[in-house]
């Protein structure tokens, strides 16, 4: 018998909407979250196209684990306790094989978020992805871009480049060895939303972004909202041993400053506040404009979708 679209989210989506904030999930019209006393709705969306951001022959567990992280991401760069997500799927076919092995993505992304897949949309075209997510934040409280103040030290989490490393692996321009291969390709594939680091920072940090785009240009996006100048010391860059064993010094300086999907926080601590575990002082807030890291390096504004 034919897949029919209900029997396809019934089979694949629909047990995945347990949560602690979840009143009504996958069924009816609208999904019901409940809030909080005293708390406000963060919301945002991410889009994924096959054959853009990711290469259109991805294993399915990880186009649907990654989707999750790169929409979670954006919670978590603004300190906001994850509720639910909502996924509409655009598929070219109900292949049960890819179904099966993306909702096995999916649920290990509900289970490490905990993001309970709480509805979506189901239709037929081109491989896309677009994954909602929404978290809770306090009334009076939020990490935004606009709050860095002269002074503040600049961390990140995580290492740098590793998204970009794999990437240039993935289209044969290095050869890792099989564990640095192994260590790149995961960071590409299965990257972690920082959530537990962004609920920490709320209220300490003065300001925060997500890297998606790369270090410089979201650090700029921080310098932009902020007023301020971001100045990087380019030697105080976390680099993973993988990344690090590429041949050109150049190059891993390269990734770790432009290349995007590494979705790690950089985020403006006030000098006094004690650092988080495992992030990195990369910098610190001056007076001026713009982001410098002391090199001249063009900094892409992220990938132009309607550049050309
Ligand atoms: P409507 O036409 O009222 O928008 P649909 O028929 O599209 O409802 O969807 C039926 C139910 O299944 C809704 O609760 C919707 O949120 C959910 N749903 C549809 N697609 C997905 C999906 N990919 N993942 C999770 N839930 C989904
Ligand atoms: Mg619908």
């Amino acid at each position: 018998m034919p897949i029919t679209e209900f029997s396809l989210i019934s089979r694949y989506f629909s047990d995945l909407g347990r949560g602690a904030a979840v009143d009504l999930s996958v069924g009816d019209d609208c999904a019901i979250l409940r809030l909080g006393a005293g708390e406000r709705l963060a919301v945002s969306v991410d889009t994924m196209v096959a054959g853009v951001h990711f290469p259109a022959d991805s294993f399915p567990e990880d186009i649907g684990f990654r989707a999750v992280s790169a929409a979670a991401s954006d919670l978590a760069a603004m300190g906001a306790r994850p509720l639910g997500m909502t996924v509409a799927l655009t598929l070219p076919a109900a292949d049960e094989l890819w179904l099966n092995a993306f909702s096995l993505g999916l649920a290990a992304a509900v289970s490490e978020y905990r993001l309970p897949l709480v509805g979506g949309d189901t239709t037929r075209g081109p491989l896309a992805i677009s994954v909602q997510v929404m978290g809770a934040l306090p009334m009076d409280q939020a990490l935004l871009r606009s709050g860095a103040r002269v002074g503040d030290e600049v961390y990140v989490s995580g290492t740098l480049g590793d998204a970009a490393g794999a990437l240039a692996f993935l289209e044969d321009e290095w050869q890792p060895t099989p564990d640095h291969a192994e260590y790149l390709l995961e960071r590409f594939n299965r990257p972690q939303a920082r959530l537990a680091l962004g609920m920490e920072l709320l209220g300490r940090a003065s300001a925060a972004i997500d890297i998606s785009d790369g270090l410089l240009a979201d650090a700029g996006h921080i310098a932009a909202a902020s007023g301020v100048k971001i100045c990087i010391e380019t030697d105080l860059l976390p680099i993973s041993d993988a990344l690090a064993s590429h041949h050109s010094p150049d190059k891993v300086m390269q990734w770790a400053l432009t290349g995007g999907d590494d979705y790690e926080l950089c985020f403006c601590l006030p000098a006094d506040e004690p650092v988080p575990e495992g992030c990195s002082r990369i910098g610190r807030v001056e007076t001026g404009a713009g982001v410098d890291c002391g090199l001249s390096i063009d900094i892409p504004a992220g990938y132009q979708h309607f550049s050309g």
